[in-house]
């Protein structure tokens, strides 16, 4: 099957952007970095960003300033890849590794042959000089969990203080929690497990996100560890997944009006 798809969306189509992406992500799929159950999750996420208008709201900009104020406080960051992410944002995340100093590594729910080293290429074809969690360095396990996400590079998740996993499984951010990590999600749903396990859920989609939470990281870092600290202190997870859930709730009884 041909992995090209000739595409004619005008650029005026209120929806060209998401419409592009959503293309990007088949051809993802055809290219192996993206698994066909990634495309669900694509769908899924979509429909979300749809329902609270298609932009970072100030709930989101609230957790990304504390997501970067607490990569900014860790001592052993970590970047945690899926196929999706490293589809949707592969420069995006090389460059948050850098203003971080968080290494990259690539945690797959499905490992098809050929994948790792698709997702190893795109990554490495955005920038990225090191990438964990490949061939033979993925070699320790985290403890309560059965899929082949339980499999880690030593170096990296396994020891990290903070593991940042967009686009996330509630298992595994289960798991990582209950081994005392502090975890920062990526997750447009509100509903689902991943974000009301994390302690730090960014309701947005990652293609917004990251960029923001790079500009905060280069601006945060100016300031003194006291004031970092402070964001985070006066951070509450529970009152944004609220504001995000009232979010869509006033969204639809406006557009209930509009008809
Ligand atoms: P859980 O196990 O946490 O209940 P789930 O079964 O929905 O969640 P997945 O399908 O693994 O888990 O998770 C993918 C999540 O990522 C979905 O909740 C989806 O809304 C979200 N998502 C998909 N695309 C994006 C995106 N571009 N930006 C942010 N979130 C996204």
């Amino acid at each position: 099957m041909s992995a090209k798809i000739e595409l004619n969306i005008p650029e005026n189509h209120p929806r060209y952007r998401a419409m592009m992406i959503r293309h990007d992500m088949i051809e993802g799929c055809h290219n192996k970095v993206v698994a066909p159950a990634g495309l669900i999750a694509q769908g899924r996420g979509e429909a979300f960003d749809y329902l609270m208008g298609e932009k970072t709201n100030s709930f989101a900009d609230r957790a990304i300033k504390a997501a970067a104020a607490a990569f900014l406080l860790a001592e052993k960051p970590v970047i945690s890849v899926n196929g999706n992410t490293a589809q949707l944002l592969p420069e995006g995340l090389v460059k948050l590794s850098e203003a971080t100093g968080a290494p990259l590594e690539v945690n797959l729910f499905y490992r098809a042959e050929g994948r790792e080293e698709a997702i190893e290429k795109k990554l490495k074809d955005a920038g990225a000089k090191e990438i964990y969690g490949i061939g033979e360095n993925l070699c320790a396990t985290i403890p309560e969990l059965t899929s082949d996400r339980r499999l880690v590079d030593p170096r990296g998740i396994l020891v990290a203080d903070l593991v940042f996993v967009p686009l996330e499984d509630g298992d595994r951010t289960e798991a990582l929690v209950a081994m005392g990590k502090k975890v920062i999600t990526i997750d447009l749903n509100p509903i689902s497990r991943t974000p009301r396990k994390a302690h730090i859920s960014i309701i947005d989609n990652l293609v917004r996100a990251v960029p923001k939470m790079i500009e905060y990281v280069n601006e945060l870092k100016k300031l003194p560890k006291s004031e970092i600290q402070k964001i985070i202190d006066e951070y509450d997870n529970k009152q944004v997944l609220r504001d995000s859930l009232l979010k869509i709730a006033d969204r639809l009884t406006e557009l209930s009006k509009e008809i």
